[in-house]
């Protein structure tokens, strides 16, 4: 492609769809040209949600880039996580929120990072930065990427920006954050319609320390036991992907957004990674308190692997 594009990371979240619409809106005013948001994989019931309820477009499916094409790359930047190709590519642009992994240019490029809770957070400065207006259905999509990643503002990644960001975009979008953001992620706890194959992959992160691979994915719920019925499958699938992929480390931590606790089924050869913090029983961790990958069981897991 000519054009310049721009994706979120792999088993795209809200944030990695919609901060790719919002990112493609801004360099499209900026650079003057046609910047194209796409994504790399399919979307889920949450994000559907946002997009429909803000009248946005799906981003074009992509699987790889030519060699030389132009990219933007908005929420992530380890290379484990993104669009097949991306060694060959030029990268323009990175516009994150997560630590930085693996991750190596032969360009010097725009490079804007920070810790806060989302990536639309901080394209809501560039705006400013820039000098371009926000439209309501843009402060729409970046409101719902900083609802989905905070969880209505209640991860512990959450900060003050964040909340302050909340705050000025809903009156642009003219949005009741809470009812609005409870009927969002409501949406995305609808698990039924998934296969347990298809869960497992819904939102996993793959993670590579050295020689060692491995993955935590995250679901949603508004009743663990509830996806705990299908534990056995749940097993079944990741003890595939164990093998398929040659991981030491399986973890999938089912988060209850409503009491902001998880419960993970840990499985592999380094389950002892999660088991020096949290007791393991029948394959599950109990977590209390706990809801963000990034913050409370990445460090850990890579602290003990
Ligand atoms: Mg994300
Ligand atoms: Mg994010
Ligand atoms: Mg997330």
């Amino acid at each position: 492609m000519e054009n310049v594009i721009v994706f979120g990371h792999k088993n795209p979240d809200t944030d990695s769809i919609c901060s790719a619409i919002v990112m493609a809106d801004l360099q499209t005013k900026v650079r003057g040209e046609e910047v194209i948001p796409c994504r790399l994989g399919e979307i889920n019931e949450e994000t559907k949600f946002a997009l429909k309820y803000f009248g946005a477009k799906e981003p074009q499916l992509i699987e790889k880039v030519e060699e030389g094409q132009t990219v933007i790359m908005v929420d992530h930047n380890e290379f484990t996580q993104t669009v097949d190709g991306i060694e060959n590519a030029k990268i323009d642009t990175v516009i994150d929120h997560h630590r930085i992994n693996n991750f190596k240019t032969s360009e010097p490029l725009f490079y804007y990072a920070q810790p806060v809770g989302c990536t639309s957070t901080l394209l809501y400065e560039l705006y400013t930065l820039n000098n371009v207006k926000i439209e309501p259905q843009m402060a729409g999509l970046m409101l719902s990427a900083i609802i989905s990643d905070t969880l209505l503002l209640k991860s512990p990644t959450t900060t003050e920006k964040d909340a302050k960001t909340v705050k000025e975009l809903a009156k642009i979008a003219n949005i009741d954050v809470e009812k609005y953001g409870l009927e969002m992620l409501k949406a995305g706890t609808n698990l039924d319609k998934y296969t347990e194959d298809e869960l497992i992959r819904l939102d996993a992160k793959k993670i590579e320390k050295e020689d060692i691979k491995y993955i935590i994915a995250q679901v949603n719920t508004v009743s663990i036991p509830d996806v705990l019925k299908r534990k056995a499958k749940i097993e079944e699938e990741m003890n595939k992907e164990i093998l398929a992929k040659g991981l030491s480390l399986f973890v999938f931590v089912i988060t209850d957004i409503v009491n902001s606790n998880s419960e993970a089924i840990v499985l592999g050869d380094r389950v002892d990674a999660i088991s020096k913090t949290y007791e393991i029983k029948d394959n599950i961790a109990v977590m209390p308190g706990v809801v963000s990958r990034k913050k409370q069981i990445l460090p850990l897991v890579e602290k003990n692997i």
